[in-house]
């Protein structure tokens, strides 16, 4: 859209702008009422026209014209008209933010789906004509990665617990540390996963501290008890006075007593990212060591594949878990599958993850590589008149429920427009044509460049343009 930055006086004709009536019978008209019908374009026409005196008003600029206006008003109803869900650029800072679809998937993924959409070899042997398993394609792959003798993946991390309770405790106790018996954001209880799967729920210990012992009495107290459940406080931490039992010591404990211990990961790192500053994550490389039976972690999340639920360990664990009736019920489709697999091929050497997995990458970044770009998209909107942007330190996150405390120094723009609020710009900025999602922060909006990607600048400086403009 052209800027108008002539002053134009209260008589001056620049200031008049057409009637609804006369632009829906401009020519022009004719074929945007076509497509989307007349009284949607009379429709939108009226918003376009009031957003025009608004700015004519703030800015003193002259009416845009009849073509300008209708041109405006048909890029609106394309807006509606398409998928409500489409892509959007995550200027959040949260890195796994589960209302943006948590991992952006890596280009391998991407074409790995694309391949498979059509018909596809997803349970049928190529070779012998017969029929084959769809787990055959993960379970190897998933074994190079971590370790693990044998594993399932279903639909999700909260399906996974609940295949995992229902095979293996339905009908009998399950042991759980009060510390753990924690809330995932979209309704995910602990407590009720385990009533769902059949199984009945032995709280011991404090909220704050559990000991071996306390696990030993609930044994003796259940001895019909076959599961402890161990599960990762993904979302928040209890921090001073606590102590919980090591991994090793009670994957001991348990197959001391011929139980088995089952651990829920949640985030499921599969690479060490201590050497990058992220520290409290646990493997799950290191819990298969330590000795637990069956470890449960999700694929969208610092796995950085597509929603999964994988389930890791013992492989006749594995075989009864894949004979349950819920493990159809909870299956993996095509598409999630061959992005899982293709992603999990990033992990195998000689690629580097943190190089290919898109979510590794960027919980991994530098700060200088992130302040570069916050550098590169100023320079972007150098020429825009009546918006300040300003490169701040911030923080971002890792989201999806891992390391919660885990604070990654950022860098972000901080927008302020002259004319408009901050709320109304973060609004502009989510609902144009490419929608850019930011957060509010001291009435300037912040666009943390941890979580753009250097392609998409030009993108965000053009919806800036249109948003304040
Ligand atoms: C995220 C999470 C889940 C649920 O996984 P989804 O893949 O979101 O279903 C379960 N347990 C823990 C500890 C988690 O962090």
């Amino acid at each position: 859209m052209p800027r108008h930055t002539a002053k134009a006086e209260p008589d001056d004709p620049r200031r008049r702008l057409p009637a609804v009536g006369v632009l829906c019978s401009d020519p022009r008209a004719q074929a945007i009422s076509a497509a989307f019908g007349a009284a949607a374009l009379a429709e939108s026409l009226r918003v376009v026209l009031a957003d025009a005196r608004g700015r004519m008003m703030a800015e003193g600029s002259a009416a845009p014209d009849a073509a300008a206006l209708l041109d405006t008003a048909e890029r609106r109803l394309g807006l509606k008209a398409r998928e409500t869900l489409h892509s959007v650029i995550n200027a959040t800072g949260v890195v796994i933010h589960t209302n943006l679809g948590r991992a952006p998937l890596a280009p391998e993924a991407r074409t790995a789906m694309d391949v498979v959409a059509s018909y596809a070899n997803l349970e049928f042997d190529l070779d012998s004509g017969r029929r084959a398993s769809r787990h055959d394609h993960l379970d190897g792959l998933i074994g190079d990665v971590t370790g693990a003798e044998g594993a399932l993946v279903v639909n999700n991390g909260a399906g996974a617990v609940l295949l995992a309770l229902a095979t293996l405790a339905a009908g009998s106790p399950v042991i759980v540390s009060r510390g753990e018996l924690i809330e995932i954001g979209g309704g995910f209880r602990v407590p009720d996963i385990v009533a769902q799967s059949g199984a009945r729920l032995v709280e011991i210990g404090a909220t704050n501290r559990t000991h071996l012992k306390d696990y030993e009495a609930a044994a003796r107290a259940h001895p019909e008890a076959r599961v402890i459940l161990r599960t990762h406080p993904s979302n928040f931490r209890i921090t001073g006075f606590t102590s919980a039992p090591s991994v090793r010591d009670l994957a001991t404990f348990a197959h001391a007593r011929g139980m088995l211990l089952v651990e829920d990961l949640g985030g499921g790192a599969l690479v060490d990212l201590t050497p990058y500053g992220i520290a409290d994550e646990p493997m799950v490389q290191d819990s298969l060591r330590a000795g637990v039976d069956l470890v449960i972690f999700s694929g969208d999340k610092l796995l950085g594949g597509p929603q999964a639920g994988v389930i890791a360990g013992r492989r006749d664990l594995i075989d009864a878990l894949s004979g349950h009736p819920l493990a159809r019920a909870l299956r993996l489709d095509k598409l999630s599958l061959a992005a899982l697999a293709a992603t999990l091929r990033l992990y195998r050497p000689p690629a580097n993850p943190i190089e290919r997995v898109p979510v590794l990458r960027i919980l991994t970044q530098s700060v200088e590589v992130i302040a570069r770009r916050a550098a590169a998209l100023r320079t972007l909107l150098a020429t825009l008149e009546g918006v300040e942007a300003e490169i701040v330190e911030t923080n971002s996150y890792a989201g999806g429920g891992a390391m919660p405390m885990h604070a990654l120094p950022s860098r972000a723009l901080a927008l302020n427009s002259r004319g408009l609020s901050a709320e109304s710009l973060a609004q502009r900025l989510r609902t144009g044509e490419t929608a850019v999602v930011g957060r509010i922060e001291r009435n300037a909006v912040l666009l943390d460049m941890r979580t753009v990607d250097d392609a998409e600048l030009p993108a965000v400086a053009a919806a800036i343009r249109r948003s304040t403009h």
